[in-house]
């Protein structure tokens, strides 16, 4: 395991410092210790930055890479990875709080098969033959978008520049990835590794700094064709806003309030674990996070009893330690605002079963206890904004027709959950839900092969899947050619 870590800005396959010499501090959430200073990377930056993109782009050796070169660097980064997961493992908990758990075994694992897959289309993205009257040829060209900015958020700040990487690469396009501000660390060495793998210089560029700093700079930046971002439904309004004037290619993965609906005809054993699985995992800072828990009213006294008890199993710990459930929540700035929305479901009447409170581990960290809130009605703040945290709205209903109803009352419409025996049930609640993903009898579950992205206020393009990678990082030329006679 290398034991220095690296905090400059990767432009060009080189590190570099930031043009103005800034730099901004990166914090251990479970300890609150400084790990490093790292570069603060702005719009000088972004313009190097770009600037080495466009040239990978103009490269014969990038533009014209022979498509099965270009399968085989995706897969030699994800060896790399693999072989550096351990590490990439403890950055990422150091940096985001998580359990290493998450990050070694979940993050890292799906991050390899995730350069892998998107390896595998590399050499298999082709135009067709279209038949058009008269005497011509025409035939489509699946092309590059250009340079992409990609723009991901704290919550999974590898697995994320993955899902934006890996199948931009693939596509042919030249990245400058932006990664945030509270969690820069394993996006630097992506870029480092992308070098090792053999990529061309420019190819992957990796610019840390703030959203309003160097992530503005590079959703504004004339260079930059399309802009993949996660992150908050405010912050998203602002990218598609600024990047209209350069008329860029725009996808958005953002916020959620996503409701797990459980009938009283479920496995409601299943159901509670899945429940928790989906509010209490990734400390509840994941988007799809299940945090409005639909339970129909024959078995609501139940389930509230059961799961408390398995939200108070979900313990507390040193994020590194393999027993620990619960990781530090991201930042001071989270943790606050996660203990302001326990305040206000406290103020708006809704019943706190367990949690809600500041938790440390050996006097320090951000921690709070697993929370779960009962008699939730769904106008609530706590049922209606994201709070990115392990707070779990419980709310009841009667039937299918008023569990779909609250489902959907609600702005975003990333991910929901549906927990019934019955399949007819099941099949129309996922047909009427208003959704990007549905989960049946089940949570969490992801795949590269699977789409994954919002409806409604929860943005739009997609992440993951051929199709996806296609619509977002390529661009289709319509060739017509007149054949002689
Ligand atoms: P979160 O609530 O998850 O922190 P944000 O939307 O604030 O979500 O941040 C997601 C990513 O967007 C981060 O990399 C952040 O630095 C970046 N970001 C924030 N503000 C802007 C902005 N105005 N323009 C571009 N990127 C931004």
């Amino acid at each position: 395991m290398s034991t220095e870590i690296s905090t400059c800005i990767w432009i060009h396959n080189e590190a570099h410092d930031a043009a103005s010499g800034d730099t901004f501090d990166t914090t251990n959430p479970a300890t609150g210790d400084l790990i490093a200073p790292v570069a603060r990377g702005a719009a000088a930056d972004i313009d190097r930055a770009v600037d080495s993109a466009r040239q990978a782009m103009a490269s014969p050796a990038w533009r014209h890479m022979n498509p099965h070169k270009r399968a085989s660097l995706l897969w030699r980064l994800a060896d790399l990875i693999k072989e550096n997961a351990d590490e990439l493992g403890a950055l990422e908990t150091q940096d985001n709080g998580k359990t290493f758990f998450e990050s070694r075994k979940v993050d890292v694992n799906s991050v390899v098969a995730n350069f892998r897959y998107f390896a595998g289309m590399a050499d298999k993205i082709q135009g067709e033959t279209i038949p058009v009257p008269g005497p011509f040829l025409n035939y489509t060209l699946r092309e590059p978008v250009g340079v992409v900015g990609a723009i991901v958020p704290w919550n999974y700040p590898l697995s994320l520049a993955a899902w934006k990487v890996a199948p931009a690469l693939a596509c042919g396009n030249a990245v400058v990835l932006k990664p945030a501000e509270q969690t820069p660390l394993t996006a630097i060495r992506l870029g480092e590794l992308a070098a090792e793998a053999g990529f061309p210089p420019g190819v992957l560029n990796v610019v840390p700094g703030f959203g309003d700093e160097a992530g503005a700079a590079l959703v504004a930046h004339p260079g930059v064709d399309a802009i993949s971002f996660t992150g908050s439904t405010e912050v998203g309004k602002i990218v598609a806003r600024t990047a209209a004037d350069t008329l860029k290619k725009v996808s958005l993965e953002l916020g959620g309030k996503s409701p797990n609906i459980i009938f009283a005809d479920a496995d409601v054993r299943a159901a509670v674990r899945g429940a928790g699985t989906g509010i209490f995992y990734g400390k509840g800072e994941v988007c799809a996070a299940g945090s409005r828990i639909l339970v129909e009213r024959a078995i609501y006294d139940d389930f509230v009893e059961q799961f408390a008890a398995r939200a108070e199993k979900t313990t507390i710990g040193d994020p590194m330690d393999g027993t620990t459930r619960l990781g530090a929540i991201v930042s001071e700035a989270q943790l606050e605002r996660v203990l302001g929305y326990v305040e206000a479901g406290k103020n708006d009447g809704a019943r706190l079963v367990t949690g809600g409170e500041r938790a440390f581990v050996d006097g320090k960290g951000n921690f709070v206890t697993a929370t779960v809130f009962a008699d939730v009605s769904n106008e609530m703040t706590i049922a209606r904004e994201e709070i990115f945290g392990p707070v779990a709205a419980i709310i009841p209903f009667e039937g299918v027709d008023e569990a779909i109803s609250i489902a959907n009352a609600t702005e975003y419409g990333l991910a929901a959950g549906v927990w019934t025996r019955d399949a007819g049930k099941a099949l129309r609640v996922a047909r009427d839900l208003q959704a990007g993903t549905v989960w049946v009898n089940t949570y969490n579950q992801y795949d590269s092969g699977s789409p994954f992205g919002g409806y409604k206020a929860s943005g739009y393009g997609r992440d993951l899947g051929v199709q996806a990678a296609l619509d977002k990082y390529t661009q289709v030329k319509s060739v017509w050619v007149a054949v002689d006679g």
